[in-house]
């Protein structure tokens, strides 16, 4: 029942504006405009495999951002309200408040001028930037106008590499659910995924490059002004998305989405697509994917009980034909971690006498997941719900090795409050990156009643993650922090 809406191919044969096979020369120089003044440079702008240059004096002077260049480093950086942009001689990579970007092209030296990747500064800054391949002319839009300052001045070294198109963009399509699918063939590396801060003038974009990919002769001739552009209504994830080929040599095809306020995503990549998904999920099956958005139920936390202890069951995730994820690296198991973790947990719980635990397993046994609804609802030889449910999991997202943290499932109203309190605890107690609360229709915490919430400890597909979910000595002490949690949520 998925419904796919194509995107808008136009097939406007008269508009070749931007073919993908090293149609810039690098000899070509262009011409630079700012809210469509002219802008004259003492150094000419320079087009680098695909990737306009522009003098670092550009930035300050005619942009009027300030600008502060440490010769030792080699490194400018350019500074906004709230964000700071650190360029280096020589190096692909920027840092946008401190988070890395891999950059099209490394900012060089050119007659003793630092030249920049002016659509990558202009972006994070939030300027508008057209590119017009007929004439040769950059255009960029101001947003508000902070006040100038002086240029630097400065020496070193830059480098270059052919172009090769390895995967070709057969189709962007967006399905009903608001998900953005990037059909592919031929051999596509990770995607490269950054996300720049809202701004005065912009949402908050996602922005997606594919290395060494091109897109099917159908898709580019489509473009207008070097990009399909699609505007939104009524979609929970975005506004509007577009696609261009960023870049020519190196070959790019990038993908923007403009984002609501606040929404999570998910970039993945199968063997035929490339998935940018907002269901805030990585391999867990969330039981209702068409529906994750929770019903607020209003039933308070936490939990009363006319009993004189609490009851907790604690289901340690997959177990026996089901290993869930997998570092085969390390050669380590899903279903290993969550065991040894609940079983350490239930010890610690333990302790308090106000606090009975009951285990969805205690062994290498796969409950199915109705099972484990089942046993939380009515507790064998107890005779009544539990009051406080808990899932526990580590997370995988294999094609970017890279992710990595914690984070914490609820899904019903009534569970936030413990969400938010479990999660606190596993933060401070390993230190991981806090990848927050979040909902999402997982089976154990939708069909549950009681308050519910499904861990995500860590990721098992990043190594340094996977070796801290491992280490004994952690995993003890989350089991005190977790369980001290619990007290305090309990008020035992
Ligand atoms: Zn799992």
């Amino acid at each position: 029942m998925k419904k796919i809406i194509s995107s808008l191919f136009i097939v406007a044969g008269l508009f070749v504006l931007l073919g993908y096979a090293g149609v810039v020369s690098a000899s070509t120089t262009p011409k630079l405009f700012m809210d469509g003044k002219q802008l004259v440079t003492d150094v000419d702008p320079i087009i680098k495999q695909g990737t306009t240059l522009v003098p670092l004096a550009v930035i300050s002077r005619d942009l009027g951002y300030e600008v502060k260049w440490d010769n030792k480093a080699q490194q400018a950086t350019v500074l906004d309200k709230e964000t700071s942009i650190k360029l280096t001689i020589g190096q692909k990579v920027g840092y946008v408040n401190d988070k890395s970007y891999e950059l099209s092209q490394a900012p060089s030296l050119v007659k003793n001028r630092t030249m920049v990747p002016i659509r990558f500064v202009s972006e994070v800054l939030g300027l508008k930037v057209e590119w017009k391949q007929k004439t040769f002319e950059v255009l960029l839009t101001s947003p508000v106008k902070p006040t100038p300052t002086p240029t630097p001045t400065l020496p070193p070294t830059p480098t270059p590499t052919p172009a090769v198109q390895e995967a070709t963009v057969t189709g962007v399509v967006l399905s009903e659910e608001g998900n953005l699918h990037i059909g592919y063939t031929g051999t596509l590396g990770d995607p490269k995924v950054m996300l720049l801060p809202a701004d005065a003038n912009n949402p908050a974009r996602l922005v997606v490059d594919l290395n060494n990919t091109g897109y099917t002769y159908e898709l580019a001739n489509s473009f207008i002004k070097g990009q399909t552009e699609v505007t939104l209504n009524g979609y929970a994830s975005m506004t509007g998305y577009r696609f261009s080929q960023f870049s020519s040599n190196p070959l790019v095809a990038r993908i923007v989405v403009l984002l609501n306020d606040g929404v999570n995503y998910q970039v993945s990549r199968s063997s035929s697509e490339v998935l940018i998904s907002f269901n805030g999920e990585v391999h867990e099956q969330p039981s209702d994917p068409s529906g994750t958005s929770p019903t607020p139920t209003p039933t308070p936390t936490p939990p009363a009980t006319g009993d004189s202890v609490y009851h907790i069951v604690l289901d340690a995730g997959h177990g026996g034909k089901d290993p869930g994820a997998s570092n085969e690296s390390l050669g380590l198991m899903e279903k290993t971690f969550t065991l040894s973790l609940t079983l350490k947990l239930k010890q610690q719980l333990e302790q308090n006498s106000k606090v009975k635990v009951h285990l969805t397993r205690s062994d290498d046994t796969y409950p199915e997941l109705s099972e484990r609804v089942a046993f939380a609802q009515n507790i064998p030889g107890v005779g009544k719900k539990a009051d406080v449910f808990i899932s526990i999991h580590a997370n995988s997202f294999k094609t970017n090795p890279a992710v990595n943290g914690t984070e914490t499932y609820y899904y019903k109203e009534n569970s936030k409050q413990l969400a938010q309190t479990v999660h606190s605890a596993m933060i401070s107690s390993l230190g991981l990156a806090d990848r927050k609360v979040k909902t999402a229709g997982f089976k154990v915490i939708k069909e549950t009643t009681m308050p519910a919430v499904l861990l995500e400890v860590g990721f098992l597909s990043n190594t340094s993650d996977a070796k801290v979910l491992f280490d004994e000595e952690k995993q003890n002490k989350l089991a005190k922090d977790l369980a001290a949690s619990l007290f305090q949520y309990l008020n035992v």
